[in-house]
């Protein structure tokens, strides 16, 4: 079976990265060592051996403790177009010929069984016939008859690796050196696999997110202070790239674009500086990584939203791979919800994918907007526990939190109200009583919340759409200009069930940020205001904040 690991890995499980210990593991596995893993639950164990049987010829056998399980893998695995069967007590009789017939065409790539068919003498000759490459062994710890999961049919795998000859890889989050030791007893001979127990932590790495405010000046100042140092800026755009290297290099940094959509020799020549020279910024999309093994990257910052937050860690996890300390910054905003949202929603994946997909987001968006520790937070999310870490722009100032309940209340009926039709902007005109044109227009003057949020600030109104948004309880709807609509989630709030704590946003305040006018000339004013009024009006239309393109900078309103 043709295919290279993270292609398989986008095509047929629609995964954008692999999750920490993933990659390194699927290698082993591919590449036919006795492997053992032990992972924490929901770590992502099953892709690490499905990914390997679909890059090994033959059938690779996984054996697994519970039917139910078994079951929903292979029909997820069908649902994604792997050849897949089982062979448990629960089979139909359908079922079990379907899975013979697949067998004995050689189409099989997953055949599951469980244990007790082992016991069964007629197992082994047929696995024997099958052409078998990969023994897969799930919940490996239900070999130990210590353990509170012993299945005694498990004592039957060590026999059936000797009788097929081929590698075995095992999997379990049971962690403790005995039950370790068992499986390598039991399962291996005693000759120890190759073993992966990796804690998913980079402690070393600072994490923090910013909502963004004035993007281009947040990520000049991360660079700023820490220049003469390596990093890497990456954008959601090939374009972005490009304009921002640019400003970067005009603020005095050494600083380069990379992109997929440039030639293969000038993308080589930038991997190459990059490995090379001790200062250099890289302002990449996610096409920039496979090819740096750079360990000494001292920080790495977003300047838009990752994808997942499967991206996210491995995109902050190119820093500081010396264990030297590193820094990271992920900015965010309602433009990128916006825009991941609606790449989901826009992409051709069957729904319960963008259901996954919407999921993972939100696991992101949580973390943008965590009102504690941000490493126990995406630690929590991988399947592993911390209280908290004291490297996290959390822990070094806590958040002011606040009950929100009551601003959310407003805000949703203000959407509610407005027929769920339009934008954060009008929206909030709405709850200041901001007579606007387009207001007025509506009539949304005579509603009964109009200007019942004049006692919140603009700016502190979009940080409680931001966070409505991170906290999906409310999405931007890509059929309509991204107008805001109410989840399901955002009910109970709304009915006055649950509450709602939101975090204070501590931006710099606008007056000391210097006036985008600064970057315009005199003689360029005229043209600007021109401009500016067409956006505005091109804005309103489209229902999206307006900005302006000039001279190359983007001024946000
Ligand atoms: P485990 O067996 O380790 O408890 P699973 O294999 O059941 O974990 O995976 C847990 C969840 O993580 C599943 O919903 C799976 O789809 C998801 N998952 C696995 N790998 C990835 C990945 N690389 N990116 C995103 N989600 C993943
Ligand atoms: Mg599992």
């Amino acid at each position: 079976m043709p295919g290279h690991p993270a292609t398989l890995l986008r095509d047929v499980f629609g995964f954008d990265a692999f999750r920490p210990g993933q990659e390194e593991i699927v290698e082993a596995v591919s590449g036919g060592e006795n492997v053992l893993a032990i992972m924490p639950t929901g770590g992502g164990k099953s892709l690490c051996y499905q990914l390997p049987a679909l890059l090994r010829d033959g059938v690779t056998v996984v054996i697994s403790p519970l039917i139910a399980l078994m079951r929903d893998q292979v029909r997820a695995l069908r649902a994604a177009g792997v050849e897949a069967g089982a062979l448990t007590s629960g089979n139909t009789e359908e079922e079990t010929a379907a899975v013979w017939d697949a067998l004995s065409e050689g189409r099989l790539k997953l055949l599951y069984i469980a244990p007790e068919r082992l016991a069964a003498g007629s197992a082994m000759g047929m696995l024997r016939r099958i052409g078998v490459s990969l023994i897969a062994v799930d919940e490996a710890h239900c070999v130990s008859q210590w353990g509170h999961d012993f299945r005694p049919d498990y004592l039957r795998i060590g026999e059936l690796r000797r009788a097929l000859g081929v590698p075995l890889a095992a999997f379990t989050a049971t962690a403790d050196a005995e039950t370790r030791d068992e499986i390598v007893q039991k399962l291996f001979d005693g000759t120890p696999p190759v073993s992966f127990l990796h804690g998913f932590d980079r402690p070393n790495i600072h994490l923090a997110f910013a909502p963004k405010d004035g993007p281009r000046r947040q990520i000049m100042e991360f660079a700023s202070a820490r220049k003469g140092q390596c990093g890497i800026v990456y954008c959601g755009t090939r374009a972005k790239t490009e304009t921002l290297a640019r400003a970067l290099g005009e603020g005095g940094h050494n600083a380069v674009a990379y992109h997929g959509g440039m030639e293969p020799d000038a993308r080589r020549h930038v991997e190459h500086r990059f490995n090379t020279e001790d200062e250099l910024i890289v302002v990449a999309t996610v096409a920039f990584g496979m090819g740096v093994d750079k360990p000494d990257i001292r920080w790495v910052a977003h300047a838009d939203l990752p994808k997942s937050i499967e991206a996210y860690y491995q995109e902050i996890g190119r820093a500081g791979r010396d264990g030297a300390p590193a820094e990271t910054l992920t900015l965010f905003g309602p433009d990128d919800i916006r825009l991941r949202r609606s790449q989901i929603d826009e992409g051709l994946a069957p729904p319960e994918r963008r259901m996954a997909d919407h999921a993972r987001l939100n696991a992101l968006l949580g973390l943008a907007e965590a009102q504690q520790c941000r490493r126990a937070t995406l630690l929590q999310y991988f399947g592993e526990t911390e209280t908290v870490c004291g490297n996290c722009d959390l822990c070094d100032t806590p958040p002011q939190l606040f009950d929100g309940t009551e601003a959310v209340r407003k805000a949703l009926s203000a959407i509610l109200r407005t027929g769920e039709y339009f934008g954060t902007q009008h929206v909030i005109d709405v709850l200041l009583g901001n007579p606007t044109e387009k207001i007025r227009a509506r009539g949304h003057d005579g509603l009964p919340t109009f200007g019942v949020g004049r006692d919140l600030p603009r700016p502190e109104w979009q940080g409680i759409f931001r966070q409505m948004m991170g906290l999906d309880l409310v999405r931007p709807d890509p059929e309509r200009h991204g107008a805001l609509r109410m989840t399901e989630a955002a009910r109970p709030v709304l009915r006055g069930e649950e509450g709602v704590t939101l975090r204070r946003d501590t931006l710099k305040s606008k007056s000391r940020r210097p006036a985008p006018r600064a970057l315009v000339s005199d003689e360029d004013a005229p043209l600007l205001s021109a401009l500016k009024a067409k956006r505005r009006a091109l804005a309103e239309a489209a229902n999206v904040p307006p900005y302006i393109v000039f001279n190359d900078r983007t001024l946000i309103e």
